[in-house]
């Protein structure tokens, strides 16, 4: 299969992120993406780097002062002598802070702007981000490219992740959202109906936020239910869009402990709705921190249950964009990317 990579990601990166108010050790590491390349480059994927892309494609789904934030923060940062290995929000304008009163504007202080803009304490800027971020979106959009010229499937091994990244709000390890920003283009390109399928276990807020009341992208979901998993406030089943994209978001929240046998279902059903309504290609976001020993999952799944969802999903003979979100352990994250991926090509006609 064909697989984009970026070498960009191997700036972004940090020792700690902040849970529960403390610094805790970093799980969206560089050695996650080095891991998935090095599994797929020793089974003979054809690896490649992404074609450069202009902005216009992240705006297209994203806050343009959203942008100018995330290329800015850094310097910004240092411009105003704050001298500190990463930046992480203190100060977060809830909905209750301006309630009644309008919303908030993005004040000047470095301090305050990153609390403007990211939603929680885990999504560090260093100096490395910003360019890491482009580069995945380069490689999202390089991968869906591939697919309108004809592959069948072809991988992107985006890192940073972003299915947590909204319009005008990032973080979950996520800047910008890779998958909306290839799904939009998909949308502009192809005019088909695009769907988005997210087997990540965290529920993907920004994709569903940023398209929730339009029709031409519908998005389903399998995650942790959002009552004991991050992102907390979303990913509920009643959540299925609004106005003219009622009925085109699908949400299927599953137990903690959640087995081969139980997210299987849930996949089918997932798929059986995305094919009701699209007819076009299906971005993947594909999360596999739904492994049993994931550190910050609490699903069941064994590495054979990856290929038989590779394959089913293949099975829809949909053209696949499969774009890389979660996943973090380490140790067996390449093995259980390969094995997606080989049950993709079990199905046949993706050529190499
Ligand atoms: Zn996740």
């Amino acid at each position: 299969m064909k697989v984009v990579h970026s070498e960009a990601h191997r700036a972004h990166t940090y020792a700690h992120e902040v849970t529960g108010g403390l610094p805790t050790r970093a799980w969206e590491t560089v050695a996650r993406a080095e891991a998935i390349r090095a599994a797929l480059e020793a089974v003979g994927h054809d690896l490649r780097a992404p074609a450069d892309h202009d902005a216009a494609a992240i705006t297209a789904v994203h806050d343009p002062a959203m942008l100018r934030y995330l290329e800015t923060a850094w310097s910004d940062w240092r411009a105003n002598g704050l001298d500190r290995a990463t930046i992480v929000p203190d100060t977060l304008p809830l909905a209750g802070y301006r309630a009644g009163m309008g919303a908030a504007t993005e004040p000047a202080s470095p301090c305050g702007r990153i609390g403007y803009w990211c939603f929680d304490t885990m999504t560090p800027i260093v100096e490395g981000t910003y360019p890491a971020a482009r580069g995945a979106v380069d490689v999202a959009l390089s991968t869906a490219s591939l697919v309108m010229d004809g592959a069948s499937a072809a991988y992107g091994l985006c890192r940073p992740p972003g299915h947590h990244a909204a319009r005008a709000m990032f973080g979950g390890y996520c800047y910008f959202n890779n998958a909306a920003i290839a799904a939009q283009w998909l949308v502009e390109r192809s005019g088909a109906r695009i769907g988005v399928l997210d087997v990540d276990i965290h529920h993907g807020n920004g994709t569903q936020q940023i398209f929730y009341d339009r029709p031409d992208v519908a998005y389903a979901s399998l995650h942790a239910d959002p009552m004991r998993m991050y992102p907390y406030f979303s990913g509920h089943a009643d959540e299925r869009g609004a106005g003219a994209g009622l009925d085109a978001t699908f949400n299927q929240p599953l137990p903690a402990g959640a087995d081969d046998t139980t997210y299987l279902r849930a996949l089918e059903r997932a798929l059986d709705w995305l094919l009701d309504r699209t007819d076009g290609p299906l971005v993947v976001s594909l999360g596999l921190d739904t492994y049993r020993d994931d550190p910050i999952g609490d699903f069941a799944l064994t590495t054979p249950l990856y290929r038989v969802c590779g394959a089913r999903t293949a099975g829809t003979r949909r053209p696949l964009v499969i774009l890389q979100e979660g996943g973090y352990d380490v140790a067996t994250l390449g093995e259980n990317v390969r094995e997606w991926l080989a049950g993709v090509e079990e199905v046949g006609s993706v050529e190499e």
